[in-house]
């Protein structure tokens, strides 16, 4: 479906008329039907009119006791005022505004007393000028008390005047009229502020599934950024693609389509918190704009947005998965333009992917995975998931690509362990996988420039138990339990069990080896890293208490490649890792 329909059109009309017409305070139902210019040029057509027609008047036959001068002043002041209007324009309070009509009404007034008393009704006319505009511009409320000011003026002037014949009936005609007319002007209005309010929701949101349409999407998250930049709060967005839904469409028809798009909004509102924007970008592309919202938690966000699609077509007989990209501000992007761009790169990766899978968008320039890495995560979506949720925990860390390091040396030590060359993959996976329960660790302990207290130190040590859970529902095997150990010490001083020399699984104290080696030769906030050979000195020190003694033995019998990809280095790993 290409191009906007002829509903959007209507409503993107529709939408800048209200925005012309309306006058918004954000956050606020319209205030006023005009904004102050507009309410400004009227008034200044009205007082120059008056005046210019109350000039006319004075070639007229008029009333004997009219007072001519005092026409001519009354004429000069509403010039004055005509002028005033149009100098300061745009420039007035609104409370000047809800005030204007008594002006109008006292040199209404001064005009009628002026006119005499045989041209009461003839003057009185103009009361009808101030109680259409009060009525037109201003709330109800403040409407009704110039009317009644503009009443009470009227008795005012018949009472002075003196001799003025059925001053009452005058009166009481006049009145009722003018609060007939200002009902009839405010049922008007009132009836224009609905159709403003219906156009200015219909231009905002996408008129198939209800949801927020794109403009509306862009505009909230150029205020949402704002505010996560003043306050420096995160801020997530996710992009969601239906997959293969041209096939869902040539399968089941548009009209089934239709309805499927429907039904993953309502999913889609149903996962979300009200403070999520979630919109439809077009098509079968959707968007959450999740406020103080990080990669981690972005991320988490995607997978129950996907789980809740899946649940969403269980029991239906056409299945739908959706794919995810995820961005956040500050580290993925600082402007909107840029953190969609991310969130849409990450979408492609995980349509290449193999789709029904959320990533994380990841900065060029990150250690790529070999291709053979790639092929092994491509064919688990859960799996990819979790690689990029892994990835995204070194990124927070200050470390990108840590983890691939810690990978990568789990892995020549497992061969060299001579683990069968399925078992040296799961340990890759285990290495690359270790730290993920992080993600459940708050992030001011994880950067922490200094060591941390004891009470930061048990929330860390959660990490492996929250890891083991993550990837245990990943039907890994036993790498969860691998996860689990990768803490523990030959010595029993390690967590979270405290498990003693072969108690702890091989593969945990391999994973324990390779996590250290990384972490010795990387920067960390508080300490500059060691050299390779110190790193090494200080596993060979520690081997049977901290860690395992044949492990570090093969590790220290492994070959140059450890030594260059050491000194390469990368920055600052986490605190407890
Ligand atoms: P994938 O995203 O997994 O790569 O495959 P896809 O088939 O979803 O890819 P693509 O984005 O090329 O196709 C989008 C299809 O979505 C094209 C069109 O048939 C369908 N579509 C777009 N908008 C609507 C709509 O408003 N209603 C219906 N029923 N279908 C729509
Ligand atoms: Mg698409
Ligand atoms: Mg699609």
């Amino acid at each position: 479906m290409s191009g906007p329909s002829l509903k959007d059109r209507a409503a993107d009309a529709g939408r800048v008329l209200a925005d012309r017409v309306a006058w918004r305070v954000p956050g606020q139902p319209i205030r006023a039907v005009a904004d102050p210019a507009t309410m400004a040029r009227t008034f200044t057509y009205l007082f120059g009119i008056g005046a210019t027609l109350l000039l006319v008047t004075l070639a007229l036959p008029h009333s004997v006791d009219r007072n001519t001068a005092g026409l001519i002043a009354t004429a000069l002041a509403a010039y004055l005022a005509a002028g005033g209007f149009l100098v300061l324009f745009d420039r007035l309070p609104l409370w000047f505004f809800e005030a204007s009509p008594l002006l109008g009404t006292v040199l209404v007034s001064l005009g009628t007393y002026f006119g005499g008393s045989d041209a009461t009704s003839a003057y009185a006319m103009y009361y009808f000028w101030v109680g259409i505009a009060a009525c037109y511009f201003l709330r109800p409320a403040v409407a009704a008390i110039q009317l009644a000011l503009a009443s009470a003026g009227y008795g005012i002037v018949l009472i002075a005047l003196g001799d003025v014949t059925v001053p009452a009936l005058k009166w009481a005609v006049a009145t009722g009229t003018l609060f007939a007319v200002g009902i009839l002007i405010t049922a008007l209005r009132s009836q224009m502020e609905r159709m403003l309010t219906e156009l200015g929701a219909a231009a905002r949101t996408d008129s198939l599934t209800g949801l927020a349409n794109r403009r509306e999407l862009e505009e909230r998250f150029v205020g949402e950024l704002e505010r996560s930049t003043r306050g420096g709060r995160p801020l997530a967005i996710v992009v969601l693609d239906l997959d293969w839904f041209k096939e869902f469409n040539d399968r089941f028809g548009h009209a089934a389509g239709d309805r499927a798009l429907v039904q993953l909004a309502e999913g889609l509102r149903r996962a979300t918190r009200t403070s999520d924007v979630v919109a439809r970008l077009g098509g079968e592309e959707f968007a959450v704009l999740a406020p103080e919202t990080d990669e981690l938690e972005g991320y988490q966000l995607a997978e129950r947005l996907r789980a809740e699609v899946r649940a969403t077509f269980a029991r239906q007989p056409e299945k739908m998965t959706v794919s995810c990209g995820v961005a956040s501000f500050p580290v993925h992007g600082i402007t909107t333009g840029e953190l969609l761009h991310s969130a849409d790169r990450a979408l492609y990766e995980a349509k290449e992917a193999g789709r029904d899978r959320s990533v994380v968008y990841r900065h060029a320039g990150v250690p790529e995975e070999d291709a053979e890495t790639a092929a092994i995560e491509r064919t688990s979506p859960r799996l990819a998931s979790l690689v990029s949720l892994a990835e995204a925990v070194d990124r927070r860390k200050g470390s990108p690509g840590n983890s691939r390091r810690v990978a990568r040396y789990a892995e020549q030590l497992a061969r060299s362990l001579s683990l069968p060359e399925e078992e040296v993959e799961r340990v890759r996976i285990a290495a690359l996988l270790r730290d993920v329960g992080e993600v459940g660790v708050a992030e001011s302990i994880l950067n922490k420039p200094a060591p941390v207290s004891d009470e930061e130190w048990r929330e860390l040590e959660r990490h492996p138990e929250i890891g083991a859970r993550i990837v245990g529902a990943a039907q890994l095997g036993r790498v969860g339990e691998w996860i689990l150990s990768h803490h523990e010490r030959p010595d029993g001083s390690g967590y979270p069990r405290g498990l003693r020399e072969h108690q702890i699984p091989l593969e945990g104290r391999i994973v324990a080896v390779a996590d250290a080696f990384a972490a010795m030769t990387a920067d960390r906030p508080y300490r500059r890293r060691f050299s390779p050979k110190r790193a090494k000195a200080e596993l060979q020190a520690r081997a049977g208490s901290q860690f395992d003694h044949d492990v570090v033995q093969a590790f220290l019998s492994l070959n140059g490649e450890l030594e260059s990809d050491a000194e390469r280095g990368t920055p600052a790993p986490s605190a407890g890792a």
